[in-house]
């Protein structure tokens, strides 16, 4: 509807139709059916901006009615915080300005905000003065939620990306070269993301795996499945990354792209690598005394066979004896390494007399020592929350280590007391000692001090640590190479 005879600002009406220039040749008919037919709103207004002119899609689109709005100003349109911007607008079209696809937020009549593009155009009489402005005007909220919830989307998949784990590179399909990259991947090869970014993927690996590496690469584009293999990253230095890959394709619109996470297994390389160090080490340690086990025995059924009973000396049973119960305890400490790791090493903690726990371990370990064990006299009645068994257990440890690692005709320690709300327990020898660098390591799997290592498998001070750990207690050391050592830790009191 145009209502030119109208305006709330009380000027008098353009003298023509506000058609700008078309009306001269156009008639009046099919100016109207354009303006009707718009799949665009058309609004007219004033130089004031009292709008005068509305069409249907006008009317669809904000929701008000032809005889609603006519007469009201455009500020109408614009939601509160933003009418100031309207002014401004007005003057630049007073100018004679055109302003091409204004991107705006308006309300609708219902109070609902609406995303529009606006082209704002003065209108002119034939005498050339301009007598009032057009806007046209298109919804674009539909596209704009549309690239709203892509940006959205984008920002997600970006937060995924930078805080993955993982390094990710993503790289085109058809070249190679790698289009995107996190901040883990830069960590991962030592580069910068810019420096990665136009980069070929090969070069992310040593050269001697290119066959390798193009396997995945040939597997993953052609069967368009995902991969996982682990190869090596080289890095920028030179170095290299063992990694596990899973690949896979993305399939775009415009292009296919293959992403890449890696992993760096380097830790668990470690501790894999460990392992295998550790199994050659134990299987030769166990074949240790069951070589000797077979020997006795076979000697023992050789003297049976031939003289009977009577030959068998009670010293080769008792060798027999201790090469049992150094399997035992290999076979043992392996059984709660494993236990450990796998979080099923399980605590019965009941009250314990300590005192009395402490005096039966000394009495069985002086039967194997050569060294004199003294127990300090123990405060009368410490009593303890323990796993009787596992701190046997720890005891034992320790002090087979006191006998392992001094000499004969010292003296080992073993004493006892409150301290701080806790129980302090401790055993000192007179052995070799241990130097301050070592001091740190000895409670890690597997660690021994080489040098001076005797047989065992570097886990009896792990287990004896995580043990002591379970009981909520703590474990250290203290040390001086040619001098001892004393062993420390604390269990919790009743
Ligand atoms: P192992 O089976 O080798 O004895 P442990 O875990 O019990 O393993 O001990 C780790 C290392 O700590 C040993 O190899 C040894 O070098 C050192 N160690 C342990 N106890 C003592 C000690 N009382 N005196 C000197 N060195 C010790």
């Amino acid at each position: 509807m145009i209502n030119p005879k109208k305006t709330s600002s009380g000027q008098s009406p353009p003298k023509s139709l506000p058609y700008g220039h078309l009306e001269p040749h156009h008639s009046p008919n099919l100016l109207k059916f354009l303006f009707d037919s718009s799949n665009d709103a058309i609004i007219i207004n004033d130089l004031k901006g009292i709008i005068t002119g509305w069409n249907k899609a006008a009317e669809r689109i904000y929701g008000y009615t032809a005889s609603e709005i006519i007469g009201k100003h455009v500020s109408t349109l614009a939601p509160k915080g933003r009418r100031n911007l309207v002014p401004g607008l007005l003057r630049k079209l007073s100018e004679g300005k055109k302003i091409q696809e204004l991107e705006a937020e308006r309300v609708r009549k219902d109070g609902a905000l609406i995303f529009v593009s606006i082209t704002l155009s003065p209108i002119k009489d034939r005498s050339g003065v301009i007598i009032a402005f057009s806007a046209i005007v298109r919804d674009i909220t539909n596209r704009k939620k549309v690239t709203h919830a892509l940006e959205e989307s984008e920002r997600k998949y970006r937060h995924l990306i930078e805080y993955a784990n993982d390094a990710i590179f993503i790289a085109d399909a058809d070249t190679g070269i790698i289009v995107d990259a996190n901040m883990k991947a830069a960590e991962l090869t030592g580069r910068k993301v810019e420096e990665l970014i136009g980069m070929h993927q090969t070069k992310l690996h040593p050269p001697e795996y290119k066959a390798k590496y193009g396997r995945i690469f040939r597997s993953q584009v052609k069967e368009g499945h995902g991969v996982v293999d682990s190869v090596y990253v080289l890095r920028k230095d030179g170095t290299y990354v063992p990694v596990e890959i899973s690949a896979g394709v993305i399939s775009g619109n415009s292009k296919t792209l293959i992403q890449g996470i890696f992993r760096n297994i380097s830790e668990r390389k470690k501790v894999e690598d460990l392992k295998k160090e550790f199994l050659a080490m134990a299987a030769h340690e166990l074949k240790t005394p069951v070589t000797t086990l077979k020997l006795v025995s076979q000697a023992h059924i050789a003297k049976f066979k031939r003289y009977g009973s009577d030959q068998i000396k009670l010293e080769e049973l008792e060798l027999i004896d201790r090469e049992l119960e150094r399997l035992t305890q290999l076979i043992n400490d392996i059984l709660d390494e494993t236990r450990l790791e796998s979080g099923k090493l399980f605590l019965k903690p009941e009250q314990t007399n300590l005192g009395k726990l402490l005096k039966n371990v000394i009495k069985k370990m002086q039967l194997i020592s050569k060294q004199k064990l003294v127990l300090k006299k123990v405060p009368g009645k410490l009593c303890v929350i323990v796993d009787q068994q596992r701190i046997e257990q720890v005891l034992v440890n320790l002090i087979s280590n006191a006998i392992k690692y001094s000499d004969r005709g010292t003296k080992i320690t073993i004493g006892a007391k409150k301290e701080g709300g806790k129980v302090l327990v401790w055993v000192t020898d007179e052995g070799i000692g241990i130097s301050k660098a070592h001091q740190n390591l000895i409670f890690d799997r597997f660690y021994q001090v080489k040098e001076k290592g005797l047989n065992g498998f570097g886990l009896g001070l792990y287990i004896t640590k995580q043990i002591i750990m379970q009981h909520r207690g703590k474990i250290w050391i203290e040390s001086e190479p040619g001098k001892g050592s004393t062993f420390y830790f604390t269990l919790q009191q009743c």
